[in-house]
């Protein structure tokens, strides 16, 4: 079977993971997704197969008798899809030969045009499959669990000789918290590789380090008319705090490694206000400054408008797992052969922003990012080739015989 074909079948279960739940999973519905690849996997072979009580999906297949001692190597991909476009059932659209121009997403009023997305000349003759465009795809990443089984399927099939492999489905990754209740320990790979990227080919290992800072800013309300040097506006020190920030250091104008302050939200009155960042950036030193900066703003202001008119809470994120993958460099420079093996020009690219692997690479299981072959996810426009999906499988097949080597 064709990495696609079991694309079409996982997309028409639906797996929003929800941001406002406290269960883990955050939504029971992966479970329903989580039950079928358990099947899957039993049927090709993965006898061990299962899913636990927070809706992760383990199994292992054992080395080919004379490999046992060869690179315990995992592969992993995420069962849940963002949760906007995502509220009704998803029909997915296959259309052969894709001819590479603007293509319009069935009666849905949208077009994903060669403008917006340049790629799309090069997937000419392909067979391009979309949503009928009022939904995501889910190939984000359903993809990478449908290349993953095909490459299990693959080994079995064409009787390739490899060390022991251990895989893995989990849940919540769109919500932040796929690896949270990851257990390293039963996956029991030395190292792993997450199938999430987009375009076949893509390995990443260098993400943003990332945390959160709110802002509270506590005014003193005075009647207007009798305020004179006595009202402190909380929403104008809010302002002033924005204007003390490097203006270009924002998302729009930034890119590949350069890192940002990005203001999420605000709210304010006269009596209190509220600034909530996001700061991102790939240099831990350089990351550090930017969370001085903001203690210094905090300083500055409490100096000229009272102790305790702002205060700062920086909340850590995650962090570069580049650090973690520079001592296991083996991980990229077999990822980029691999693609090489499979005829894919290898792309090794900066993330900006975070995947599960960069969390598990810090939990002790160093985890670069592969390409799926997808493109344009999280929106209605989402789209992936079956060729860039049988691409994506081939390449890690490749993997697996190179670390069987
Ligand atoms: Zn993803």
């Amino acid at each position: 079977m064709r990495a696609y074909e079991r694309l079409l079948k996982y997309v028409t279960v639906r797996t929003p993971s929800d941001e406002s739940s406290e269960t883990v999973p955050s939504s029971a519905c992966q479970f329903d997704l989580a039950h079928v690849l358990v099947q899957e996997l039993k049927d090709l072979g993965v006898s061990d197969a299962r899913v636990d009580e927070q809706c992760y999906v383990y199994g292992h297949i054992p080395a080919t008798p004379g490999y046992e001692d060869k690179t315990k190597l995992g592969f992993i991909a995420h069962m849940d899809t963002v949760s906007d476009f995502c509220d009704h059932d998803i029909i997915p659209v296959v259309t052969e030969n894709y001819d590479g121009k603007d293509f319009v997403l069935g009666t849905s009023g949208r077009t994903i045009s060669t403008e917006t997305f340049k790629h799309l000349p090069d997937l000419k003759g392909r067979t391009l499959i979309t949503s009928d465009g009022t939904t995501i795809l889910g190939a984000d990443d359903k993809a990478g669990i449908a290349e993953i089984m095909t490459m299990i399927e693959r080994l079995n099939a064409e009787n390739i000789p490899h060390g022991p492999l251990s895989i893995a489905f989990t849940p919540d990754e769109e919500i932040g918290t796929g690896a949270a209740h990851f257990n390293v320990e039963e996956f029991g790979a030395e190292f792993g590789y997450t199938l999430d990227g987009d375009t076949e080919g893509e390995i990443q290992f260098e993400n943003f380090n990332a945390c959160k800072a709110v802002f509270e800013i506590e005014g003193v309300n005075v009647h207007p008319g009798s305020s004179k040097d006595t009202m402190v506006n909380a929403s104008l020190v809010a302002m002033e705090i924005n204007s003390m920030l490097p203006s270009g250091d924002t998302p729009r104008g930034t890119e590949d490694y350069e890192g940002f302050y990005h203001l999420v939200s605000m709210s304010g009155e006269v009596g209190h206000a509220e600034l909530n960042y996001i700061v991102r950036d790939h240099d831990p030193a350089v990351f550090e400054v930017r969370q001085e900066t903001l203690r210094h703003i905090e300083k500055l202001i409490n100096e000229k408008w009272g102790a305790g008119t702002a205060k700062l809470t920086i909340t850590q994120q995650y962090r570069n797992m580049s650090e973690v993958i520079d001592g296991c460099r083996h991980l990229i420079e077999n990822a980029k052969k691999a693609c090489e093996n499979a005829g894919v020009t290898p792309l090794v690219l900066p993330i900006r922003g975070g995947t599960d692997g960069a969390q598990l690479s810090f939990k002790g299981l160093p985890c670069p990012n592969l390409g799926t072959g997808g493109h344009g996810y999280h929106g209605p426009y989402e789209h992936i080739t079956a060729e860039g999906m049988d691409l994506a499988a081939d390449i890690t097949v490749e993997l697996v015989k190179i670390y069987a080597q």
